[in-house]
Formats: C-alpha cells, sequence, structure tokens
C-alpha cells in the first residue's frame, strides 16, 4: 500500500542526459536525481554533473522527489533542503522509509546542530551552499564507491569479540549483532582494514567521506562517537576504538591477557 504521497507521480520532469557520442568515464556514470527549486543552480548543476557523466533527472519541488525515488530509482540523490512545497528533512524522512538511496543534503547552514541532525536523520553526506560542481562531482563518488560491491573474496574480519564482514555489512560484538548504519560500517571497515595503526581524521575524511581536503573533522567525531555507543563504549573506556590524542583514532582488540 503506496503512502498517498507517492502516487500521481506526474509532474514536470527535465531530463538531461548523457546520450549521443560515446563518453568514456573513469568511473561508472550514476543516476543522480537532484531536487533543486532553483531553476539557475538546478540547470547549471543538471549540465555540469551530464558532463561529468551522469544521467540526471532533475526536479523543482520535494514531492516530486519523493515520487521519482521510489519510480526511478536513482543511485543518488541530491538534494536541497530550502524547497517550496515540502521541508527538506521532511522530504529525507519520506525517502528513507522507501529507499536507501545514498542522500547528500545542499544545506544553507554550517552549524552543528542541523549538521548532526541531518546525519541522524539519514543524510549521507552534506554540502554547504555555495558549493562547485567538482565538489558535487567528488561526494557523488564517494557515496558510489562505498555502495559499490566490496572488493571481491574479502574475508570477515575479527578483532577479538568485533567481527566485521565486509560483504554482507554485518557487525556482531560477543556474537550479538550491532545495527550500524551505512556510514558507521564505512568508518569502522575502514579502520579495520588498518586494524593496528592509527588513522587521522584526514584520512578517514578522504576514504569514508570522499573529502580529501579535509574540513570536516567534526563529522568524523560524531560518526566515531555513535560507532563507540554502537559497540557499547566511550571514548573514557575504549575496547576497540583507541583515540590517539592530536593523531586519529586507532582499531585494535582489547588489551590480550
Ligand atoms: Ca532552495
Amino acid at each position: 500500500m503506496a503512502p498517498a504521497w507517492l502516487s500521481g507521480a506526474g509532474g514536470s520532469n527535465q531530463r538531461f542526459m548523457s546520450g549521443g557520442g560515446p563518453a568514456h568515464y573513469a568511473h561508472p556514470m550514476a543516476r543522480v536525481l537532484l531536487v533543486e527549486d532553483d531553476d539557475a543552480i538546478r540547470t547549471s548543476l543538471s549540465k555540469s554533473l551530464t558532463a561529468a557523466g551522469h544521467a540526471v533527472t532533475a526536479l523543482a519541488s520535494g514531492a516530486d522527489g519523493v515520487a521519482s525515488v521510489a519510480r526511478d530509482k536513482p543511485d543518488v540523490m541530491l538534494l536541497d533542503l530550502g524547497l517550496p512545497d515540502l521541508d527538506g528533512r521532511d522530504v529525507l524522512a519520506m525517502v528513507r522509509a522507501v529507499s536507501d538511496v545514498p542522500v547528500i543534503v545542499a544545506t544553507a547552514r554550517d552549524d552543528d546542530a542541523s549538521v548532526v541532525k541531518l546525519l541522524d536523520a539519514g543524510a549521507d553526506d552534506y554540502v554547504i551552499k555555495p558549493f562547485s560542481s567538482a565538489q558535487i562531482d567528488a561526494r557523488i563518488r564517494a557515496v558510489l564507491r562505498r555502495g559499490g560491491p566490496d572488493q571481491p573474496g574479502e574475508s570477515v574480519l575479527s578483532l577479538g569479540a568485533l567481527s566485521i564482514d565486509p560483504r554482507s555489512r554485518e557487525v556482531s560484538v560477543d556474537g550479538q549483532p550491532v545495527d550500524l548504519t551505512r556510514k558507521e560500517f564505512d568508518l569502522l571497515l575502514a579502520l579495520s582494514r588498518r586494524a593496528g595503526a592509527v588513522v587521522t581524521k584526514r584520512e578517514l575524511l578522504a576514504e569514508v567521506w570522499g573529502l580529501p581536503w579535509g574540513g570536516g573533522d567534526r563529522t568524523v567525531d560524531i560518526h566515531l562517537s555513535w560507532l563507540r555507543r554502537k559497540l557499547g563504549e566511550t571514548a573514557a573506556e575504549p575496547r576497540f576504538l583507541h583515540s590517539v590524542r592530536g593523531v586519529g583514532v586507532k582499531l585494535a582488540p582489547p588489551e590480550a591477557g
């Protein structure tokens, strides 16, 4: 039984396909759903993303965006939070009710509280307006890399009582399953691939968030604290996640013996 807001999917649906000549890109083309009410931004972003090899569906309203997620199953959604018909956070909640599609939110507000709320509400990443098309393309590629298949044959990683399955994306502690968000899992996996070594926040930003230029330390901190909570530990009393002040964080099994 589809919710009422999913029915009657019409709406003006501008499609910008990269059709025409053969194009060979270093990364796979993604089907990008762009929801942005500002005509100028929507048009220019559509053009640049299309030029980058993506197939872009550009819509101007939240309701159309939610309908398109259900109908078109895009690979990634770029969502402007300031929309005329629906609050961006409500759109995000509606999308999350029907889909795990990675959502990158564009917000004008760069304060801790709103960023935490967005990530908590299921956004995978965010960009602060104004942003460049290069920035957004880098983030799209990052979420697609994360969503793609992990290295074939990668086996279950065990650190003491902590078990991480890269293929099924399942985690357990002491034999009990731990329910992680996609980003929490990616963070844990990145750390587990270098278990025993200190990984800097900048390295994590590059690897997990696709932000090699840094500038989002608190994003790492927020997710680390969520991860700690789910693993049943705190920064003060670590079990697996050990902070090294001023350097980064290290995933290591509890001290033996
Ligand atoms: Ca807007």
